[in-house]
């Protein structure tokens, strides 16, 4: 039986990775500098509580294993990433330059990174409808922030180390990926999260606030279709960048009349204009994936969105 590391295993992707290779058989080791939020560590065979910018650390995580999905990293939604650059991009350098060297002395067989949607030039993204954004488009590079840069940038590192010295790497960049048991408050959270717990917490015919005029558009991938995407990228041979999303353009109005209809509640919008909104459109090319992985997504925005606000009433003790 292979023996998987989840790093970040304390975060959203990462802890239901673990729940997830699990289910398959697999034994797994979850590494993180904190314990879940809403699970248990013990769903893991092991869980380690590790700083991976230290290389000592990155070095204990790998022992003895054989596969790596590297989830660690210091992030969040748009607000704590356009406050936040100098921590982002330090510390996710760290550990992404310590991964890569821990598993080539370990001699770990293959590590995936988690890339992201933001590592894609903010002159292709300044149109609500967008193009769908390919893969081959990253370059000329021009990322939108340092989070984006930082992905590109460690993206480099892994390939580098695959050319140099045949680290065996799987990448995928990921699209706004949310479902439940993902962080909703407190500062770190996306839009869809951060968007279910405002219209929970509103009374019918109440007012939430928007970051923006609303008619920026995103795409968004449920946890569930991710997660089999993923799995899928690390189990075969491509080697290249991937993106794993959705190609449902909506803009964020939308999302929250979405939610609304959800929650059954008729909510009024009043839109922050001086709030961080990041680039105008951005959607996924799955052109590409669909090829290479036969795999798109399977879960509806309304399904997934119903999951999420289900879960986040929860959290919050709302009954109604
Ligand atoms: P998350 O913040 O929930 O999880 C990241 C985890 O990494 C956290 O639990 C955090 O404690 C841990 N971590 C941070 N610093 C660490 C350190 N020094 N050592 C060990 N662990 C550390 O984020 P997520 O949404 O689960 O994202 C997982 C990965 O996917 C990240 O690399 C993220 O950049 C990438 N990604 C996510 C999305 C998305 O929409 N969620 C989109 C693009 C890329």
């Amino acid at each position: 039986m292979e023996k998987i590391l989840v790093t970040g295993a304390g975060g959203f992707i990462g802890h239901h990775m673990v729940r997830f290779l699990k289910k398959k058989g697999y034994w797994v080791r979850g590494v993180d500098i904190k314990y879940p939020e809403f699970s248990s560590p013990d769903e893991a065979d092991e869980f380690l509580l590790l700083d991976l910018r230290n290389f000592r650390n990155a070095m204990e995580a790998v022992h003895g294993i054989d596969k790596v999905y590297n989830f660690a990293a210091n992030m969040g939604g748009i607000g704590f990433i356009t406050a936040v650059k100098a921590d982002v991009m330090r510390d996710n350098v760290l550990i992404n330059v310590n991964m890569a060297e821990a598993c080539l002395r370990a001699g770990v067989k293959r590590i995936f990174f988690s890339s992201s949607a933001c590592v894609y030039p903010t002159f292709k993204q300044t149109d609500p409808q967008v193009t769908p954004l390919k893969e081959s488009d990253a370059y000329p590079a021009d990322p939108d922030n340092e989070y984006g840069w930082e992905k590109l940038y460690s993206e480099r590192v892994y390939q580098a180390y695959h050319e140099d010295y045949e680290l065996d790497i799987r990448i995928a960049r990921y699209h706004n990926i949310y479902g439940p048991e993902g962080t909703f408050e407190k500062g770190r959270e996306k839009a869809p999260a951060a968007l279910c717990r405002k219209v929970a917490l509103a009374k019918d015919g109440d007012e939430i606030e928007i970051w923006g005029d609303g008619e920026q558009t995103r795409s968004f991938c449920y946890i569930d279709d991710c997660l089999e995407g993923t799995y899928r990228l690390m189990e075969s041979d491509f080697e290249k960048p991937l993106n794993i999303g959705s190609d449902r353009l909506v803009t964020i109005n939308e999302m929250v009349d979405i939610i609304a209809k959800i929650a059954g509640k008729s909510i009024k919008k009043k839109h922050l204009l001086d709030k961080p909104q990041g680039v105008r459109g951005r959607n996924a090319d799955l052109t590409l994936v669909k090829e290479v992985l036969k795999w798109e997504p399977q879960i509806s925005l309304e399904e997934g969105l119903k999951r999420n606000y289900q879960w986040i009433k929860e959290q919050l003790g709302i009954r109604n």
